[in-house]
């Protein structure tokens, strides 16, 4: 690769006082350290019944899942999930609680997921989503969910009920 700062082409090495090899400038020696990603999402809502989306994107096109997204410099976790939450489905979650969070580790993610109780069902789709629905634990397309992790929240959402979202859960484990 080429160096962001000067455009020199970078070398592989491990720098003094790290232990992983990084690309590393040799003209400007600066190091390209590369860290996981923050993604930032909402759960929201309506009479104990929650907003789902179905992807209009690859990966997993056409499968379940909440409203989420990358996080973006400059922002804070709440304004990310606030951000994604409109550009996706419309709505505008006010200030909640952080309801999850968990790491995927396989492709170098953190994900932040925030409560938010709905006033009403109304949404607009952006192009990013081609369905949405609300629903209760018995509606929740459970085979058609885009990611195992989408499961794990939707689990415990609905395990500890629409009150009580505004405890804070960390899973430790890897999800996928
Ligand atoms: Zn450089």
């Amino acid at each position: 690769m080429y160096c962001i700062r000067c455009g020199a082409k970078t070398e592989s090495i491990i720098p003094l006082l790290d232990n992983r090899l990084r690309d590393v400038c040799p003209s400007c020696q600066y190091i390209h350290y590369v860290n996981p990603n923050n993604i930032v999402g909402v759960i929201a809502s309506y009479e104990g019944k929650v907003l789902l989306c179905k992807r209009n994107t690859e990966p997993r096109m056409n499968y379940w899942t909440v409203p989420a997204g990358f996080m973006e410099n400059g922002e804070t976790l709440l304004e990310g999930a606030q951000r994604e939450a409109m550009e996706e489905v419309g709505i505008q979650p006010l200030p909640s609680n952080l309801f999850m969070i968990y790491s995927v580790p396989h492709i170098s993610q953190v994900h932040f997921y925030f409560h938010c109780k709905l006033k009403d069902t109304s949404t607009a789709m952006g192009d990013e989503i081609n369905d949405i629905m609300f629903a209760d634990y018995d509606e929740v397309p459970w085979d058609d969910l885009a990611f195992n992790s989408i499961k794990v929240l939707l689990k415990k959402f609905f395990e500890v009920g629409d009150k009580k979202a505004g405890n804070l859960f960390f899973n430790l484990s890897s999800l996928d």
